[in-house]
């Protein structure tokens, strides 16, 4: 089955000189995505009128769907109503207004689509194709999606598939796409895809109806194991939020090499202060040795980077803090620092808790920056393992070597 084609159309002077990163593009394709219909191809273009009615044109000449975003406001640098009538060879006409919204031009046939968060409506011109004009302002388009997506699942009801992202962490992309492609092998009307980043792979799933989805969810599950953590868009620092509160314990972190990353992740989550205790930057070896308690001795001994000076992060952290369970990390981020003995990526992560400490080594290749999400999303990891399974958990987990 193919569904309709789609395309978006992003407006504005401010993307195509750089001021601007352009986000309502991928939120949009993301969401289409969702729904099982891929976007073919996303178009920048400045406030000029007669460009945007050319590429409206291309578009609705390629596509069954084109979404514009940009112009719509009073000012006038916002010519997206005009151009899009020209792009249509249909009049501007002025409806009533929505309640609570600016009156502004449609082209002919259009309908208004309600702008919760502003006051530009947006609108919908159903011309065999059909052609979607959305706000600028992304929470503005973004509030409005609800509202799109009916329109779209009951203008194209035969090509809305059923979507689902399964979240995983701890597997390489490659190993993953293996044990999916093998799970999902013979099954009809089922697709997938994957997004990757460091550590942290997205599974989509998409299927024809249902029961369908369900059966492709609980095959992918069996093949993965526990390394799914989440559906849909719930982070992995806000799993290991909500297992935090189901156990009512709260959490402490001695972070060294990523700098307080694993915290700011945590914390970034509404309401965690309910779990969060306290967080360490511990970058320093008197940072260490003060806040910490680890022993001056045991950093001269094995060095900062070490699976004992960790052990003793965590276990220090834990008897200063009123937390359950604390998790310290000291490594080696690059690009200088590392040694033969102890490579560039090296880091050392320990959970500590009333049962006791359980550490391991990694080497988290890529630069700096790859290496400070792999280790956030490889601490946020042990903590899930060790709040939902144990000891146990993270021995099976994180084998040694
Ligand atoms: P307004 O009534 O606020 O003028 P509008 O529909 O005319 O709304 P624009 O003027 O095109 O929207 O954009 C408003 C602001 O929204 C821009 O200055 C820009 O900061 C932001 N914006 C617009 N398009 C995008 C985009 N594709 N991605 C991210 N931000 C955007
Ligand atoms: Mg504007």
């Amino acid at each position: 089955m193919t569904g309709p084609r789609t395309e978006l159309l992003l407006t504005g002077e401010e993307l195509v000189t750089g001021k601007v990163v352009d986000s309502n593009g991928p939120f949009l394709a993301a969401r289409l995505a969702r729904m099982g219909l891929p976007c073919l191809r996303m178009t920048l273009v400045g406030d000029g009128g007669t460009e945007i009615t050319a590429a409206a044109r291309e578009a609705l000449s390629r596509a069954d769907l084109v979404i514009v975003s940009g112009g719509l406001g009073p000012t006038g640098d916002d010519v997206t109503r005009p151009a899009l009538a020209e792009a249509l060879q249909r009049p501007l006409t002025s409806p009533d207004p929505l309640p609570g919204h600016r009156p502004g031009t449609v082209p002919e046939g259009a309908r208004q689509i309600d702008n919760p968060q502003g006051s530009a409506a947006g609108f919908w011109v159903d011309a065999g194709c059909v052609l979607v004009a959305l706000p600028g302002v992304p929470w503005e388009l973004e509030a409005m999606w609800p509202e799109l997506e009916s329109r779209i699942r009951s203008r194209f009801p035969d090509a809305v598939r059923f979507a689902r992202t399964l979240r995983t962490v701890g597997r390489m992309e490659k190993e993953l796409d293996g044990q999916v492609r093998e799970a999902l092998a013979g099954m009809y009307g089922v697709t997938w895809g994957v997004t990757a980043n460091p550590l942290a792979v997205d599974l989509h799933l998409t299927a024809n109806d249902a029961i369908a989805l369900d059966e492709a969810d609980a095959r992918v599950r069996r093949a993965v194991g526990d390394a799914v953590y989440a559906e849909g868009d719930t982070s992995l620092a806000e799993t290991v939020g909500i297992l935090l509160r189901g156990k009512g314990w709260r959490v402490a972190t001695a972070e060294s090499c990523t700098g307080g990353g694993i915290s700011a992740a945590l914390t970034a989550v509404p309401g965690a202060s309910d779990y969060v205790e306290r967080a360490v930057v511990s970058y320093s070896n008197a940072a260490k040795v003060e806040a910490l308690g680890v022993p001056e001795a045991l950093i001269a001994e094995h060095g900062a980077v070490s699976e004992p000076v960790a052990r003793a992060m965590a276990e220090g952290l834990l008897t200063r803090s009123h937390a359950d369970i604390t998790l310290s990390v000291t490594g080696i981020a690059g690009p200088t620092g590392g040694t033969a003995e102890k490579p560039v990526g090296t880091v050392f992560m320990a959970v500590a808790g009333p049962d006791g400490t359980f550490c391991r080594r990694f080497v988290h290749a890529g630069d700096r920056a790859r290496f400070v999400v792999r280790t956030v999303n490889r601490g946020l990891d042990m903590l899930r393992h060790r709040i939902t399974g144990g000891m146990a958990s993270l021995e099976r987990h994180f084998p040694p070597g």
